[in-house]
């Protein structure tokens, strides 16, 4: 191959696919090439796993540069470092990710095969996150007791500590081997086995024995292009799942005052009552509403009424209060409401602009606002609102030709 790229560089022996245990290790710096900018070392040899099969990369260090990403090239390992380095270098993984990362792939292997003998699914694809994995079956759809069954069949499996084991085999070999998860590479094929139980080809790296993996739980699931994706977690990521979600429970049980079990009896009886008590107090307040509508009425003269005032509502329980003052009597409103926010608002058989009584009003204090020939609403400093709202009366009056009281 007269490929430039093959003649520099010289194929990375990759550790991690003999040892996944192995956290440090000696090799040369072969190369320092520029990955979006930034360093990245081609080793010798490394314990690194790059980003592939849906497996998150290892971090570490290279002497004393840290090693920030890891990348699959093919026939070489690219580590992205913080710093350049050369020579020989002495590396090390951070294994508590890489330790994670273990757990959640064989988890993830021992879930898949559980997922296909207890309900006949197949995994479609697979994502390990940092914090949840997730898993895509052929199945339109999951009930908790399906659920259940696999989650139960994959701790099974966990429980009675299979060894799992890691071989190359040439690709003539795989037909015979059943595969539950085909092989994408060609030539020799590493193989996972997780002893009679399940056999997929993968690169990733896994635990020696399914013990290792902790708990595997289903954590939930979801429709998801034609099939279902589940979420999981095993080992260390359950158990601190584990942790807070039963926190939680217990504060929740404890501020309703029930026991863990009847928090939802208890959330659902609770949201019943509020929605009941918002009716009430939302029929309360239009009652209210109508009775300072008829109030206001009565103490306004002439035709149309004209009515203004500073009332105690927020903006948009005023704005209701101008509709009820409005929607029938022949009635001009021009209410103050809290925060400065002015109100003009006209009967439908009155011929005012309330945004021209609006504008003239406010030009003396600075306001903004706008709205439509009916109604109109700005906003002036809180402390002006009494005076901006005699203005616009005294506006209102002067537009329907009527003179000052
Ligand atoms: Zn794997």
């Amino acid at each position: 191959m007269g490929h430039a790229h093959t003649l520099f560089s010289q194929m990375t022996e990759r550790l991690y696919y003999g040892d996944s245990y192995l956290t440090s290790f000696d090799a040369d710096v072969v190369a320092l090439r520029s990955v979006d900018g930034a360093i990245a070392a081609v080793l010798s040899r490394t314990a690194f796993f790059p980003t592939s099969g849906g497996q998150p990369h290892d971090v570490g260090t290279l002497d004393g540069a840290q090693v920030i990403d890891v990348r699959d090239d093919g026939e070489v390992i690219l580590h992205v470092v913080t710093q350049s380095i050369a020579g020989q270098v002495h590396g090390t993984i951070d294994w508590r990710r890489r330790f994670d990362h273990m757990q959640q792939h064989t988890g993830q292997h021992i879930l898949s095969q559980a997922a296909r003998r207890a309900l006949g699914a197949q995994t479609l694809s697979v994502h390990f996150g940092d914090e949840v994995c997730t898993l895509d079956l052929d199945r339109s759809e999951l009930t908790p007791d399906a659920a259940a069954a696999v989650e139960d069949l994959a701790n099974g499996i966990v429980f009675e500590d299979r060894p799992v084991h890691v071989r190359q085999v040439d690709e003539s070999e795989l037909p015979a081997l059943g595969l539950r998860r085909p092989a994408k590479t060609q030539g020799l094929i590493r193989i996972v086995e997780v002893a009679e139980f399940d056999r997929s080809a993968c690169g990733g790296t896994h635990v020696r024995h399914t013990g290792e993996v902790g708990c595997i739980k289903v954590r939930r699931w979801e429709r998801h292009r034609g099939g279902v994706r589940l979420e999981f977690l095993c080992g260390w990521r359950a158990l601190r799942e584990y942790r807070w979600k039963s926190l939680l429970v217990a504060d929740l049980a404890a501020s309703l005052t029930v026991a863990e079990r009847e928090v939802p009896d208890a959330v659902a009886r609770t949201s019943a009552q509020l929605r009941a008590r918002e009716r009430t107090v939302s029929e309360l307040r239009d009652r209210l509403l109508a009775r300072e509508a008829a109030e206001l009425l009565a103490g306004s003269s002439g035709a149309p009424a004209l009515v203004a005032a500073v009332v105690s509502h927020p903006a948009d329980e005023a704005a209701v209060l101008a509709a009820r003052l409005t929607a029938s009597e022949s009635c001009v409103a021009i209410l103050g409401a809290d925060g400065g926010r002015l109100i003009i608002a006209r009967s439908a058989d009155v011929a005012l602009d309330a945004r021209a009584v609006l504008r003239q009003a406010l030009e003396r204090y600075d306001g903004r606002g706008g709205g439509r020939p009916e109604f109109a609403q700005g906003a002036v400093a809180a402390g002006q609102i009494a005076d901006a709202v005699e203005t616009a009366r005294t506006v209102a009056a002067g537009l329907l030709g009527r003179a000052e009281r």
